[in-house]
């Protein structure tokens, strides 16, 4: 088979050429966040030097141009989904609030004892706790499809728990910790026919791989800009219009109203509805910069990328004795978990650290899932389009260093 042409874009982010301890940066921790290219540092940096105003409420020249550039990044959101308007996308903080917005706004009105939400065991805890909430707020009761030991979603479980009390389905598109891609699509069109509505947790999927929000047919879909090489404090919520106009408001404020009289308030429709005060506008410029510039070398371009390194890195570690890997779907996409024998992730992370390699170590926010798994977490390399085979070499060699360490090299 033909490798994909692997991208050198390394130079595009300037933090990557500092030296951690005196190493060679090798970043492999972007499941956690990204890094940010220079064309989304000047984006934000330029939006504050250039066209810094309040949106929504000027008269003035400034006040219009920002606001037109707060639109513009709506808009190159619903480019990168595929939405059918820019008026299905709210921005929020990020995906835990996307959540969360949908859990208070569609949920809350809606539930009722004996309601059913169905998530997967293989959830970050942001996609389990705002419905914990929301089943306390209603006496709606939270149901769990279960995870195969590989890390695959137990389909027929699935089907069994899909009933005629099944509301919602949260279920996320990539997990975070094991690297599994969830057939999103199928599972909508499953839930569909059940009557419920299907929330997918996008935040490990929009770096990585075309999303297209129409062709799943869910009706909500949430993500972080900060793990799409976009500033933090960022994010989006997609819903369809349907729904997110028959949804009331879930903060009140400026900005999202009509009319406010003491005797009553009206709201604007959505999106504005749902972005109640000034919202993190220089973050909309940065995340717009990010999609323009994801967008601008290709999203399949980039997933190619991180697959060849996902199966270069799958197996260089697989030839490490003594080293399990973590989760092994047939569909997977660019993280990698593993356990290293008598080493704890912490200590490996740490020895890791030391030789310039960034990873993560522990339950990943997905605590229920390592339960499941019966470990207490994981060591966790996470690719993004800058990583290259250097840094694969690099953690390899690093795991290498510690098992010297630890003195539990088995070759
Ligand atoms: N869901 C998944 C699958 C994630 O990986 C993360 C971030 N680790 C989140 C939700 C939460 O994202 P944020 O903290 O940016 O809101």
């Amino acid at each position: 088979a033909t490798r994909p042409a692997l991208l050198q874009r390394a130079a595009d982010f300037p933090i990557l050429s500092r030296p951690v301890h005196g190493k060679r940066l090798a970043y492999l921790d972007n499941g956690a966040t990204t890094q940010k290219p220079d064309a989304v540092i000047e984006a934000e940096r330029g939006f504050y030097r250039h066209s810094n105003a309040n949106i929504h409420r000027g008269v003035h020249w400034l006040s219009q141009h920002a606001t037109e550039l707060y639109d513009a990044a709506r808009t190159s959101v619903q480019g990168l989904l595929n939405a059918a308007s820019a008026d299905e996308i709210v921005f929020t903080r990020g995906t835990t609030e996307a959540i969360n917005l949908v859990a208070q706004s569609w949920g809350r009105p809606r539930l009722t004892v004996g309601d059913e939400i169905l998530v997967t065991h293989m959830e970050h805890h942001s996609n389990i706790v705002p419905w914990q909430l929301l089943c306390e707020q209603t006496g709606a009761v939270l149901k769990v499809v279960p995870v195969e030991i590989n890390g695959e979603l137990d389909m027929l479980a699935f089907d069994g728990l899909l009933g005629e009390r099944t509301r919602l389905v949260a279920i996320t598109h990539v997990s975070n910790a094991l690297g599994t891609v969830l057939p999103v699509a199928e599972l909508t069109a499953k839930a569909h026919a059940a009557g419920a509505v299907v929330l997918v947790d996008g935040a490990q999927a929009v770096a990585h791989t075309t999303v297209d929000v129409q062709a799943i047919g869910c009706d909500f879909y949430a993500f972080s800009g900060h793990k799409l090489y976009g500033p933090t404090g960022i994010g989006a919520l997609y819903g369809r219009r349907a729904l997110l106009d028959a949804m009331p408001p879930w903060q009140g404020g400026g900005d999202m109203i009509r009319t406010v009289a003491f005797e009553h308030t009206t709201f604007a429709p959505s999106p504005q509805r749902f972005e109640a005060g000034t919202p993190n506008i220089a973050g909309a410029v940065g995340l717009g910069a990010a999609i323009e510039y994801v967008r601008g070398i290709g999203l399949e371009r980039i997933a190619a990328h991180e697959h060849a390194l996902l199966e270069q890195a799958t197996a260089a570690l697989a030839d490490i004795r003594g080293l399990r890997l973590v989760g092994t779907a047939a569909n997977k996409a660019g993280i990698l978990s593993f356990l290293v024998d008598g080493i704890h992730p912490h200590d490996l992370g740490t020895i890791l650290d030391s030789e310039g390699v960034a990873i993560r170590a522990g339950h990943h926010c997905a605590m229920p899932l390592m339960t499941r798994l019966g470990i207490p977490g994981t060591a966790r390399a996470s690719f993004a389009l800058y990583n290259s085979p250097a840094d694969i070499d690099a953690l390899v060699a690093a795991i290498h260093k510690a098992q010297r360490m630890f003195g539990t090299r088995g070759a």
